[in-house]
């Protein structure tokens, strides 16, 4: 092996699992291997909300509810951030799309760039693992939409809505479902495996 290995497939990925499934995390583990951005939609709102703008004031209550932004204020987020310089080779969206429309906003995106996803890891962990690590989240980090209310919403939206998301990529082909259980290390391995098998490798 040499340094000099090429990624052979554009990185232009969609991390999707329940809250509590540790996406976040395995997200900046696996964009740093990668060196490409690491998209979250909750990251970039919670800083809205912390900087008290305008969007901000507007979307505090609704995440405090543990509800879903609208999608058009949530796709503009995404687009604008998608257009910044840094995601020439590649992205991975963690909280985004989250439901049918917001795919549909992002192929319309991505379709007139000639550009679409090149995988989308599911990361899978069962129910009581999410709750148990939300419940360890809440103690930590003190995050308004970590109560024991806002948690079952938020998992309940999960599986109405971003779910069945997951039937329209698997048809195309682009879901690689990964063992979200197990140390940090053994998980994004798993997730390396997954991608590489794709050509889509560190360059
Ligand atoms: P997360 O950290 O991904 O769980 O996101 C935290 C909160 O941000 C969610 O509970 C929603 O209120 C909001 N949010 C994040 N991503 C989206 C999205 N794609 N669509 C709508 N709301 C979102």
């Amino acid at each position: 092996m040499t340094d000099t290995a090429q990624t052979t497939t554009p990185a232009r990925l969609l991390i999707i699992g329940p809250q509590g499934s540790g996406k976040g995390t395995q997200a900046a583990r696996i964009t740093e291997l990668l060196s490409i951005p690491a998209i979250s939609t909750g990251d970039l709102f919670r800083a809205h909300v912390k900087n008290e703008t305008d969007l901000g004031k507007q979307v505090k209550a609704v995440l405090d509810r543990g509800e879903l932004v609208t999608d058009d204020m949530t796709f503009s987020l995404v687009r604008d951030r998608l257009n910044e310089g840094d995601t020439g080779n590649g992205f991975l969206l963690d909280g985004f799309p989250r439901n049918a429309a917001q795919v549909t906003l992002l192929d319309e995106f991505l379709t007139p760039r000639q550009e679409e996803l090149t995988a989308v890891i599911e990361l899978g962990v069962p129910r009581e693992v999410s709750i148990d690590r939300l419940f360890q989240r809440a103690q930590e980090q003190g995050r308004t939409d970590d109560t024991e209310e806002v948690i079952s919403k938020r998992l309940e939206i999960y599986e109405k809505e971003t779910a069945p998301i997951l039937d329209v990529y698997r048809s195309r082909g682009l879901v690689d479902t990964v063992d979200g259980v197990g140390s940090l290390e053994e998980v994004t391995a798993r997730i390396v495996g997954a991608l590489s098998t794709r050509g889509i490798a560190a360059s």
